[in-house]
Protein backbone atom coordinates (compact mmCIF):
# COMPACT_ATOMS: atom_id res chain seq x y z
CA UNK A 1 0.00 0.00 0.00
CA UNK A 2 1.00 3.54 -0.72
CA UNK A 3 -0.15 6.86 -1.66
CA UNK A 4 -0.52 8.00 -5.20
CA UNK A 5 0.18 11.94 -6.39
CA UNK A 6 -3.86 11.98 -6.44
CA UNK A 7 -4.51 11.36 -2.87
CA UNK A 8 -1.68 14.20 -2.06
CA UNK A 9 -2.96 16.37 -4.65
CA UNK A 10 -6.56 15.81 -3.31
CA UNK A 11 -5.74 16.71 0.26
CA UNK A 12 -3.66 20.34 -1.09
CA UNK A 13 -6.92 21.56 -3.19
CA UNK A 14 -9.21 20.32 -0.23
CA UNK A 15 -7.26 22.21 2.57
CA UNK A 16 -9.30 23.58 5.20
CA UNK A 17 -9.06 27.37 5.84
CA UNK A 18 -12.05 28.64 7.04
CA UNK A 19 -14.28 27.64 9.94
CA UNK A 20 -16.66 27.50 7.67
CA UNK A 21 -15.09 24.82 5.49
CA UNK A 22 -13.86 22.63 9.24
CA UNK A 23 -17.69 22.59 9.99
CA UNK A 24 -17.98 19.82 8.00
CA UNK A 25 -15.81 17.49 9.87
CA UNK A 26 -16.32 18.54 13.56
CA UNK A 27 -19.07 20.80 16.14
CA UNK A 28 -18.43 24.42 16.33
CA UNK A 29 -19.12 25.74 19.68
CA UNK A 30 -19.91 29.35 19.72
CA UNK A 31 -16.76 30.16 22.20
CA UNK A 32 -14.49 28.87 19.07
CA UNK A 33 -16.37 30.41 16.53
CA UNK A 34 -15.31 33.89 18.16
CA UNK A 35 -11.82 32.86 18.66
CA UNK A 36 -11.50 32.28 15.27
CA UNK A 37 -12.46 36.10 14.92
CA UNK A 38 -10.21 37.39 17.94
CA UNK A 39 -7.26 35.31 16.92
CA UNK A 40 -7.37 36.15 13.26
CA UNK A 41 -4.71 38.77 13.26
CA UNK A 42 -2.69 37.02 15.91
CA UNK A 43 -1.80 33.54 13.96
CA UNK A 44 -2.53 32.14 10.54
CA UNK A 45 -4.88 29.34 10.87
CA UNK A 46 -5.59 26.28 8.34
CA UNK A 47 -5.59 22.25 8.10
CA UNK A 48 -5.87 19.08 6.24
CA UNK A 49 -8.87 17.35 5.62
CA UNK A 50 -7.41 14.20 6.65
CA UNK A 51 -6.46 15.82 10.39
CA UNK A 52 -9.68 17.37 10.45
CA UNK A 53 -11.31 14.00 10.29
CA UNK A 54 -9.43 12.68 13.22
CA UNK A 55 -10.54 15.03 15.19
CA UNK A 56 -13.48 14.57 17.69
CA UNK A 57 -17.09 15.38 16.55
CA UNK A 58 -18.18 16.67 19.77
CA UNK A 59 -15.62 16.71 22.31
CA UNK A 60 -14.22 20.90 22.36
CA UNK A 61 -11.12 19.24 24.48
CA UNK A 62 -10.34 17.14 21.82
CA UNK A 63 -6.35 16.97 21.67
CA UNK A 64 -6.18 17.23 18.14
CA UNK A 65 -8.71 20.20 18.61
CA UNK A 66 -6.32 21.65 21.36
CA UNK A 67 -3.48 21.72 18.95
CA UNK A 68 -4.96 22.87 16.06
CA UNK A 69 -7.85 25.62 16.70
CA UNK A 70 -7.70 28.49 18.23
CA UNK A 71 -9.04 29.67 21.57
CA UNK A 72 -10.15 32.38 23.62
CA UNK A 73 -7.14 32.08 25.69
CA UNK A 74 -4.48 33.02 23.27
CA UNK A 75 -5.83 36.57 22.69
CA UNK A 76 -5.71 36.95 26.73
CA UNK A 77 -1.93 36.28 27.45
CA UNK A 78 -0.38 39.26 28.44
CA UNK A 79 2.67 40.01 26.30
CA UNK A 80 5.78 40.68 29.17
CA UNK A 81 5.40 36.55 29.51
CA UNK A 82 5.57 34.90 25.90
CA UNK A 83 6.75 36.51 23.00
CA UNK A 84 6.36 35.06 19.05
CA UNK A 85 10.04 34.68 18.90
CA UNK A 86 10.96 32.89 22.72
CA UNK A 87 14.06 31.23 21.21
CA UNK A 88 15.55 34.52 19.54
CA UNK A 89 16.11 33.24 16.31
CA UNK A 90 16.22 36.78 15.14
CA UNK A 91 19.33 37.12 17.06
CA UNK A 92 20.92 33.59 15.82
CA UNK A 93 20.43 34.39 12.29
CA UNK A 94 23.45 34.99 10.05
CA UNK A 95 21.51 35.03 7.60
CA UNK A 96 17.84 35.83 7.20
CA UNK A 97 15.99 32.13 7.19
CA UNK A 98 19.12 30.56 8.84
CA UNK A 99 19.53 30.01 12.14
CA UNK A 100 22.50 28.90 13.91
CA UNK A 101 23.34 28.17 17.50
CA UNK A 102 25.71 25.51 17.38
CA UNK A 103 29.10 25.22 15.27
CA UNK A 104 28.58 22.11 13.76
CA UNK A 105 24.94 22.53 12.50
CA UNK A 106 22.25 24.73 10.91
CA UNK A 107 18.40 24.85 10.73
CA UNK A 108 18.00 26.36 7.40
CA UNK A 109 14.27 27.28 6.87
CA UNK A 110 13.75 26.69 3.17
CA UNK A 111 9.28 26.34 3.33
CA UNK A 112 7.04 29.47 4.03
CA UNK A 113 4.14 27.33 4.60
CA UNK A 114 2.38 24.81 6.32
CA UNK A 115 -0.06 21.60 5.85
CA UNK A 116 -1.73 22.79 9.32
CA UNK A 117 -0.88 25.12 11.89
CA UNK A 118 -0.13 24.25 14.99
CA UNK A 119 -1.36 26.56 17.67
CA UNK A 120 1.83 26.48 19.93
CA UNK A 121 4.37 27.05 17.05
CA UNK A 122 7.50 28.22 18.19
CA UNK A 123 7.80 30.09 14.94
CA UNK A 124 4.73 32.57 14.90
CA UNK A 125 7.18 35.47 14.06
CA UNK A 126 8.52 33.56 11.04
CA UNK A 127 5.24 34.39 8.76
CA UNK A 128 5.83 37.73 8.82
CA UNK A 129 9.34 38.08 7.71
CA UNK A 130 10.86 40.55 5.22
CA UNK A 131 11.91 38.01 2.87
CA UNK A 132 10.42 34.89 1.52
CA UNK A 133 12.32 30.96 1.92
CA UNK A 134 12.78 31.07 -1.88
CA UNK A 135 14.61 34.13 -1.78
CA UNK A 136 16.95 33.47 0.34
CA UNK A 137 18.19 29.58 -0.61
CA UNK A 138 20.84 30.73 -3.14
CA UNK A 139 22.62 32.68 -0.28
CA UNK A 140 22.34 30.48 2.57
CA UNK A 141 23.39 27.59 0.32
CA UNK A 142 26.72 29.92 0.01
CA UNK A 143 27.17 30.44 3.57
CA UNK A 144 26.74 26.36 3.80
CA UNK A 145 29.51 25.98 1.14
CA UNK A 146 31.61 28.91 2.76
CA UNK A 147 31.16 27.47 6.36
CA UNK A 148 33.11 24.10 6.25
CA UNK A 149 32.27 23.32 9.96
CA UNK A 150 28.97 22.83 9.39
CA UNK A 151 27.81 19.14 8.82
CA UNK A 152 24.67 18.90 9.67
CA UNK A 153 22.22 20.73 7.66
CA UNK A 154 18.42 20.59 9.39
CA UNK A 155 15.93 21.38 6.84
CA UNK A 156 12.81 23.31 8.00
CA UNK A 157 10.27 25.98 7.77
CA UNK A 158 7.26 26.25 7.65
CA UNK A 159 7.49 22.47 6.15
CA UNK A 160 9.92 21.63 3.79
CA UNK A 161 7.75 19.17 2.06
CA UNK A 162 5.38 21.43 1.38
CA UNK A 163 7.72 22.57 -1.24
CA UNK A 164 6.99 20.26 -4.84
CA UNK A 165 9.04 17.72 -5.22
CA UNK A 166 11.59 19.08 -7.90
CA UNK A 167 12.00 22.50 -5.71
CA UNK A 168 12.89 20.29 -2.70
CA UNK A 169 15.38 18.19 -4.59
CA UNK A 170 16.95 21.42 -6.44
CA UNK A 171 18.10 22.26 -2.80
CA UNK A 172 18.77 18.61 -1.55
CA UNK A 173 21.28 18.06 -4.58
CA UNK A 174 23.12 21.13 -3.74
CA UNK A 175 23.80 20.46 -0.52
CA UNK A 176 24.26 17.16 -1.11
CA UNK A 177 27.51 18.31 -3.43
CA UNK A 178 28.61 19.91 -0.27
CA UNK A 179 31.99 18.03 0.58
CA UNK A 180 31.85 18.86 4.19
CA UNK A 181 27.82 18.47 4.78
CA UNK A 182 27.47 14.62 6.02
CA UNK A 183 24.16 14.53 7.00
CA UNK A 184 20.77 16.29 5.82
CA UNK A 185 18.08 15.69 8.13
CA UNK A 186 14.54 17.21 6.89
CA UNK A 187 12.04 18.50 10.27
CA UNK A 188 8.02 17.76 9.25
CA UNK A 189 4.60 17.87 10.45
CA UNK A 190 3.18 16.60 7.06
CA UNK A 191 3.48 12.57 8.49
CA UNK A 192 1.19 13.21 10.90
CA UNK A 193 -1.47 15.88 8.88
CA UNK A 194 -0.67 15.28 5.53
CA UNK A 195 0.90 11.80 5.22
CA UNK A 196 -0.42 11.48 1.31
CA UNK A 197 2.37 13.49 0.95
CA UNK A 198 5.27 10.96 1.19
CA UNK A 199 4.40 8.94 -2.18
CA UNK A 200 7.35 6.89 -4.00
CA UNK A 201 7.84 9.17 -5.99
CA UNK A 202 8.87 11.63 -3.64
CA UNK A 203 10.61 8.86 -1.74
CA UNK A 204 12.87 7.94 -5.17
CA UNK A 205 13.93 11.39 -5.01
CA UNK A 206 14.98 11.65 -1.71
CA UNK A 207 16.61 8.08 -1.69
CA UNK A 208 19.39 9.65 -3.85
CA UNK A 209 20.81 12.18 -0.83
CA UNK A 210 21.50 9.81 1.63
CA UNK A 211 22.37 10.03 4.51
CA UNK A 212 18.99 11.77 4.61
CA UNK A 213 17.07 11.39 8.20
CA UNK A 214 13.45 12.64 8.79
CA UNK A 215 12.21 14.22 11.96
CA UNK A 216 8.43 14.11 12.46
CA UNK A 217 6.07 15.30 14.94
CA UNK A 218 3.28 13.40 16.89
CA UNK A 219 1.91 14.79 20.07
CA UNK A 220 -0.84 12.55 20.73
CA UNK A 221 -1.68 8.71 20.29
CA UNK A 222 -4.68 8.92 18.21
CA UNK A 223 -2.42 10.72 15.77
CA UNK A 224 -0.73 7.09 15.02
CA UNK A 225 -3.14 5.78 12.09
CA UNK A 226 -2.95 3.25 9.66
CA UNK A 227 -2.28 6.32 6.98
CA UNK A 228 0.85 7.17 8.82
CA UNK A 229 1.82 3.30 9.02
CA UNK A 230 1.43 3.21 4.74
CA UNK A 231 3.53 6.71 4.32
CA UNK A 232 6.09 5.72 7.58
CA UNK A 233 6.56 2.32 5.70
CA UNK A 234 7.11 4.07 2.30
CA UNK A 235 9.80 6.23 3.70
CA UNK A 236 11.82 3.40 5.79
CA UNK A 237 12.01 1.04 2.65
CA UNK A 238 14.03 3.90 1.34
CA UNK A 239 16.16 3.68 4.24
CA UNK A 240 14.91 7.10 5.82
CA UNK A 241 15.41 6.59 9.17
CA UNK A 242 12.06 8.25 11.08
CA UNK A 243 12.45 10.19 14.75
CA UNK A 244 9.89 11.92 16.56
CA UNK A 245 10.13 14.75 18.17
CA UNK A 246 6.99 15.53 20.84
CA UNK A 247 5.86 18.95 22.70
CA UNK A 248 4.59 18.57 26.06
CA UNK A 249 1.21 20.06 25.95
CA UNK A 250 -1.35 20.56 28.84
CA UNK A 251 -4.55 18.63 28.52
CA UNK A 252 -3.24 16.54 25.25
CA UNK A 253 -0.17 14.40 26.59
CA UNK A 254 0.88 15.52 29.44
CA UNK A 255 -0.64 12.80 31.80
CA UNK A 256 1.54 9.58 31.58
CA UNK A 257 -0.75 6.85 30.37
CA UNK A 258 -1.19 9.33 27.46
CA UNK A 259 2.70 9.60 27.10
CA UNK A 260 3.27 5.77 27.35
CA UNK A 261 0.42 4.79 24.89
CA UNK A 262 2.39 7.87 22.37
CA UNK A 263 5.71 6.45 22.61
CA UNK A 264 5.14 2.87 22.57
CA UNK A 265 2.29 3.73 19.55
CA UNK A 266 5.40 5.24 17.64
CA UNK A 267 7.48 2.22 18.15
CA UNK A 268 4.07 0.03 16.13
CA UNK A 269 4.71 2.22 13.23
CA UNK A 270 8.62 2.42 13.67
CA UNK A 271 9.35 5.64 14.52
CA UNK A 272 11.54 5.56 17.46
CA UNK A 273 10.77 8.69 19.70
CA UNK A 274 13.78 11.31 19.91
CA UNK A 275 12.89 14.34 21.70
CA UNK A 276 9.87 15.43 24.15
CA UNK A 277 10.04 19.39 23.74
CA UNK A 278 9.13 21.68 27.05
CA UNK A 279 6.78 24.11 25.05
CA UNK A 280 8.56 27.16 24.31
CA UNK A 281 6.90 30.57 26.07
CA UNK A 282 4.95 31.45 23.07
CA UNK A 283 2.02 34.12 22.46
CA UNK A 284 -0.91 32.98 23.37
CA UNK A 285 -0.11 29.27 24.52
CA UNK A 286 -0.43 29.73 28.56
CA UNK A 287 -3.38 27.45 28.52
CA UNK A 288 -1.46 24.40 26.71
CA UNK A 289 1.99 24.70 28.99
CA UNK A 290 2.65 21.94 31.28
CA UNK A 291 5.13 22.77 34.16
CA UNK A 292 8.66 21.26 33.72
CA UNK A 293 8.29 19.05 37.33
CA UNK A 294 5.26 17.53 35.67
CA UNK A 295 7.34 16.51 32.71
CA UNK A 296 10.34 15.53 34.85
CA UNK A 297 8.08 13.02 36.40
CA UNK A 298 6.70 11.80 33.63
CA UNK A 299 9.86 10.75 32.35
CA UNK A 300 10.99 9.42 35.70
CA UNK A 301 8.09 7.25 35.22
CA UNK A 302 8.81 5.95 31.52
CA UNK A 303 11.60 4.27 32.81
CA UNK A 304 11.78 0.49 33.42
CA UNK A 305 7.70 0.37 32.48
CA UNK A 306 8.34 0.83 28.49
CA UNK A 307 10.99 -0.54 25.97
CA UNK A 308 14.44 1.89 26.62
CA UNK A 309 14.33 2.72 23.16
CA UNK A 310 10.68 4.50 23.71
CA UNK A 311 11.71 7.03 25.80
CA UNK A 312 12.76 10.51 24.29
CA UNK A 313 14.90 13.30 26.17
CA UNK A 314 12.78 15.85 27.18
CA UNK A 315 14.70 18.68 26.40
CA UNK A 316 14.05 22.54 27.04
CA UNK A 317 15.43 24.53 23.74
CA UNK A 318 16.76 27.92 24.91
CA UNK A 319 18.52 30.65 22.97
CA UNK A 320 22.01 29.31 23.66
CA UNK A 321 21.25 25.85 22.64
CA UNK A 322 19.13 22.26 24.28
CA UNK A 323 19.24 21.48 27.66
CA UNK A 324 18.12 18.14 28.93
CA UNK A 325 15.80 18.34 31.59
CA UNK A 326 16.25 14.93 33.58
CA UNK A 327 15.36 13.45 36.65
CA UNK A 328 18.13 12.45 39.18
CA UNK A 329 18.88 8.61 40.35
CA UNK A 330 21.58 9.70 41.92
CA UNK A 331 21.17 9.17 46.22
CA UNK A 332 24.65 10.10 47.79
CA UNK A 333 28.16 8.98 47.74
CA UNK A 334 29.33 6.65 50.53
CA UNK A 335 32.47 5.91 51.16
CA UNK A 336 33.89 3.73 48.33
CA UNK A 337 30.46 3.49 47.22
CA UNK A 338 27.99 5.34 45.19
CA UNK A 339 24.00 4.83 45.97
CA UNK A 340 21.46 4.71 43.23
CA UNK A 341 17.91 4.30 42.98
CA UNK A 342 16.39 2.28 40.84
CA UNK A 343 12.96 2.31 38.77
CA UNK A 344 10.81 0.64 41.47
CA UNK A 345 12.22 2.57 44.34
CA UNK A 346 15.04 -0.19 45.45
CA UNK A 347 18.65 1.22 46.35
CA UNK A 348 21.33 -0.04 44.63
CA UNK A 349 25.41 0.01 46.11
CA UNK A 350 27.60 0.20 43.18
CA UNK A 351 31.47 -0.42 44.18
CA UNK A 352 32.93 2.61 42.85
CA UNK A 353 35.78 4.07 44.73
C1 LIG B 1 17.40 21.89 17.61
C2 LIG B 1 18.32 22.58 16.73
C3 LIG B 1 19.27 21.89 15.96
C4 LIG B 1 19.40 20.39 16.02
O1 LIG B 1 19.76 19.95 17.30
P1 LIG B 1 19.99 18.39 17.60
O2 LIG B 1 20.16 18.32 19.09
O3 LIG B 1 21.21 17.96 16.84
O4 LIG B 1 18.78 17.63 17.13
C5 LIG B 1 20.11 22.61 15.17
N1 LIG B 1 20.04 23.96 15.11
C6 LIG B 1 19.15 24.65 15.84
C7 LIG B 1 19.13 26.12 15.73
C8 LIG B 1 18.25 23.98 16.66
O5 LIG B 1 17.36 24.68 17.36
Amino acid sequence: MYFTEADYQKQMEERITSPRDLKKFIELPEDTLSAFNKTKKLFKWGTTPYYAALMDRLDENCPLRLQTLPSLHEASECAEVASYDPLLEGENSPQENLVQVYDDRVAFCISDSCASFCRFCFRKYYFEKKKSAAETIDANIDYIRKNKNIRDVLLTGGDPFMLDDDSLEAILKRLHEIKHVEVIRIGTRLLCTMPQRFTPKLVEMLEKYHPLYVNVQFNHPTEITDEVRTAAATLLKAGIPLQNQSVLLKGVNDSLPVMKRLVEKLLTARIIPYYLFQCQLVAGTAHLRARIEDGIEIMRQLRGYTTGFAIPQYILDTPYGKVPLSYNRFVKRDGDHVLLETFKGRVWREYNP
